[in-house]
């Protein structure tokens, strides 16, 4: 696989795709050979984490047997996402513990990255870089050589993000989410390429929904030359220059054979490109007026989660991702089902949308009721 500078900081050469270990097998024995496999087949980040239940002791395994070597493995924590002990908090001691809890559930002697997990305000990043906090305690590890670098993950807003890539001069790497129907983080991206930040980007086929062979993106896909909408959708954020690699979570041998594939064809040039961007602008400018999620027709007197299922709608009507609607609608709390037609939401909208006719049609459309 080509590989590609991570960041300058970092100093690293790493594969343009790599191991998620979030969704790993149930069964050890499948997890180890996945793993496996993907290494063989040229992975080589792995991203874990002391929240995804045993993917740690797991990782660990597959990397017996010359495996370690092969990789360079990462894994995070913060207290904000998981607490494992009563007491746990942002300090340095505290991430120290976790630390040493990590290496000895993976079963290794350094681990190549320790991230903080999950940076999704300032208040969080403010407690995670004060005097006594995780990155000092990450650092501290550094300099005893436990721990080879450090980054963070994200989920805060992208206006957030900016401002901590111009203050995290600790920062090598960084995970967020970005894809083809997600391009929030764009800007973000871009900013932490400029100053030297190692970038990786998560969920790249936006949590299975760009699995699922819609008519529409597979029109699109026809068009640029990808022959399915995951290949389209990892050569398109393969195709930004300020992303360097991207962790594709991986549940079964085709996950890390299709990633591969994908990434093997490389992004697309600018005119492809331009022709895909051109296309997503189209069906957006087609949809605009649908709803925004402004959320100001809440709340229903019956409980019905009105955003939520408009933005079930909004992905079976504009992108054709009605399989990927119907599970996501299958989740929802406050489902169509329970809308009684009352109509009291329709004068509350800012987008002037019928939305007891929206709730029949989820209704009819997604099957489910309350
Ligand atoms: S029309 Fe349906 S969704 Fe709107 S307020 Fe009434 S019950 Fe709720
Ligand atoms: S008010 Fe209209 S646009 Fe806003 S969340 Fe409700 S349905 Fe969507």
């Amino acid at each position: 696989m080509h590989m590609r500078l991570f960041g300058k900081r970092s100093g690293f050469d790493v594969p343009r795709v790599n191991i998620g270990a979030m969704r790993l097998p149930a069964d050890e024995d499948e997890a180890i050979a996945l793993i496996r496999h993907a290494i063989d087949r040229g992975m080589r980040y792995i991203d874990t984490s002391r929240g995804y239940g045993d993917s740690e002791i797991k990782v660990g395994k597959a990397l017996k047997d010359g495996y370690r070597e092969k990789v360079i493995l990462s894994t995070k924590w913060a207290p904000w996402v998981v607490k494992i002990e009563e007491g746990d908090d942002a300090s340095a001691d505290c991430v120290r513990r976790r630390i040493e809890e990590s290496m000895r559930r993976l079963d290794v002697d350094r681990l190549d990255f320790y991230q903080v997990w999950n940076i999704m305000s300032r208040e969080a990043y403010d407690q995670a870089v004060a005097r006594g906090g995780m990155v000092e305690g990450i650092q501290k590890a550094m300099s005893e050589g436990l721990v080879g670098h450090t980054g963070f993950t994200t989920h805060d807003t992208p206006e957030n993000l900016r401002t901590y890539f111009a203050e995290a001069d600790w920062a090598e790497i960084v995970l967020i989410s970005y894809n083809m129907l997600y391009q929030d983080y764009a800007v973000a991206l871009a900013e932490a390429h400029r100053q030297g930040i190692g970038t990786i980007v998560m969920n790249p086929v936006g949590g299975g929904k760009l699995t699922e062979p819609s008519k529409v993106l597979l029109r699109l896909a026809d068009g640029v030359g990808a022959e399915t909408v995951p290949e389209l959708a990892i050569r398109y954020i393969l195709s930004n220059a300020s992303v360097d690699t991207i962790v594709a979570g991986i549940s079964k041998q085709s996950d890390v054979d299709g990633a591969i594939a994908a990434a093997e064809r490389e992004g697309f040039s600018e005119d492809e490109k331009e022709r895909i961007d051109a296309f997503l602008q189209l069906v957006s400018i087609e949809n605009t007026g649908f709803c925004t999620r402004c959320g100001y027709c809440m709340p229903c007197s019956q409980g019905v989660d009105i955003p939520s299922v408009m933005s079930c709608i909004y992905d079976d009507r504009f992108w054709g991702l009605t399989e990927a609607a119907k599970q996501r609608y299958a989740h929802i709390k406050g489902n169509a089902g329970l809308c009684t037609q009352c109509g009291q939401c329709l004068s509350k909208c800012t987008q002037r949308l019928p939305i007891a006719t929206e709730m029949e049609y989820a209704r009819k459309q997604f099957g489910a009721t309350s």
